[in-house]
């Protein structure tokens, strides 16, 4: 297709998501073509490091050679089967593979297809638990201000974002909301192991006046991500756990973001310490080739689903492409070519390189704030440090620093004021390097101009 009918294609056929669509019909829209290693490349032949492992799904760049002839082999025997009924040997391979890699607390896991759907998943099999166990009253959730979890209807009922979830409340499930641990604008700021405490203090009062209504917590653990790249420490998440187990409220981590060595770890669990009783991966999972997700569950969610077939304890969930062969293939390959190539070793050391290179933001008189966290790094644009207002409209500074990163030769996507990067896990120093001071110079070309 010719480049000029391409590009008018591309604005008058797709209703993009996440987009104002009256913006980016009037923008030049990057198509791209190509992608090899951390590049991307657009049809102009244009080259991008992809800041953003493509919304945080690629592990170990574009196009790499395992992970391309785990597909084409598996789609030489089968490219789907149902899991309604049947299974496929890629699915049952790697759920035994993650089982292996996952903590080792968990016995099951259940297949979709996306992070939404494994939180769906999530909530679903928590609730039908408590119904089976003869507690259908437990129809409450808690959540945090600023979490994100997808954007089903579920998901979005648990999702504490305004900007996001605002409209769609009076569709929304009864929820109970928890402040979020949002340390840089909380009121102890300056002391964040008293803001903590009170967090968790926070916490238990929403907590103990519904105790007997709730049914489980969903945390994104250690970062609520597009809430804002809010990272936060572990010890949040002891306290949490602890009031949760207290009160037989099942604790459901949503991974999507962090699962899958974002952190440095393969999981944020095996960082945190803390046993959930569901987890909720997806994105890193095919290391950004094929839709998949995974909710994990323990042997005693999983066995209060047993019963004769009359007793309707099945758990009536599923999707057309659930355990989809080709995903599950890729992932399969995706564990191994972690564990061939020490990515996690890797991503240590990358870390540490990456520690340094946010520092010089600091120096910034409009950075407010910088966060890092496993091979992904933020930092919080405000007017003023000791007020800490954030510039406006957020929703200009975040598609001017996108677009002035894009020209000179990195995809970046802040989200409002916070600007981040997250890129793929193979990303080499030098790379990072250049990624880093391209988001540097795009956040002075804007604030400055
Ligand atoms: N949960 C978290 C923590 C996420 O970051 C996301 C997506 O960014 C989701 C759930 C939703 O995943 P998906 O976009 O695959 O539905």
């Amino acid at each position: 297709m010719d480049k000029e009918y391409l590009k008018k294609a591309a604005k008058e056929t797709i209703w993009y998501p996440f987009t104002q669509m009256r913006d980016y019909t009037a923008s030049d829209p990057i198509i791209i073509e190509r992608g090899e290693g951390v590049y991307l490349y657009d049809i102009d032949g244009k080259r991008y490091i992809d800041g953003n492992s493509s919304l945080w799904v690629n592990l170990h760049g574009h196009s790499v050679p395992e992970l391309n002839d785990a597909i084409i082999q598996q789609v030489k025997k089968i490219e789907h089967a149902t899991l309604l009924g049947l299974t496929s040997v890629p699915a049952v391979t790697l759920a035994e593979r993650l089982l292996h890699v996952a903590p080792q607390h968990f016995s099951r896991v259940f297949y979709s297809d996306n992070g939404s759907t494994a939180v769906e998943v999530a909530l679903k099999m928590s609730y039908q638990y408590h119904v089976h166990n003869g507690h259908p009253e437990r129809t409450n959730f808690i959540k945090l201000k600023n979490s994100y979890h997808g954007d089903t209807l579920g998901a979005v009922s648990v999702g504490g974002c305004d900007i996001f979830h605002k409209t769609f409340r009076p569709l929304m499930f009864e929820t109970l909301e928890a402040p979020s641990p949002y340390i840089y604008r909380h009121r102890y700021s300056d002391n964040p192991k008293r803001a903590i405490e009170t967090l968790i203090q926070d916490f238990a009062a929403v907590v103990q006046e519904h105790a007997d209504t709730i049914s489980g917590c969903i945390v994104e653990p250690l970062i609520q991500g597009a809430g804002g790249f809010i990272i936060y420490p572990a010890d949040y998440l002891h306290g949490i756990a602890k009031i949760c187990r207290r009160y037989g409220i099942h604790l459901i981590f949503d991974e999507v973001f962090t699962g899958f060595g974002r952190t440095g770890k393969l999981f944020a669990e095996d960082i945190v310490q803390v046993q959930p009783d569901i987890l909720a991966c997806s994105k890193g999972i095919t290391a950004g080739y094929m839709p998949l997700a995974v909710t994990f569950a323990t042997e005693e969610l999983y066995s209060a689903f047993l019963g004769r077939y009359e007793d309707f304890k099945t758990f009536f969930h599923g999707h057309s492409y659930t355990g989809n062969a080709l995903a599950c293939a890729v992932a399969v390959a995706n564990l191994e070519y972690m564990e061939n190539n020490a990515v996690l070793d890797h991503v240590q050391r990358r870390m540490l390189h990456l520690e340094k290179l946010m520092k010089p933001f600091w120096n910034l008189p409009y950075v407010g704030d910088v966060r890092t966290l496993g091979l992904l790094a933020a930092v919080e644009l405000v007017t003023d440090r000791t007020t800490k207002t954030p510039p406006a409209p957020p929703s200009k500074i975040k598609y001017n620093i996108a677009e002035a990163a894009a020209q000179r030769g990195a995809i970046i996507r802040p989200n409002g004021n916070v600007v981040n990067i997250v890129p793929p896990l193979s990303i080499t120093d030098e790379q990072l390097t250049e990624l880093v001071s391209i988001m540097h110079d795009a956040i002075v070309t804007v604030m400055e101009s």
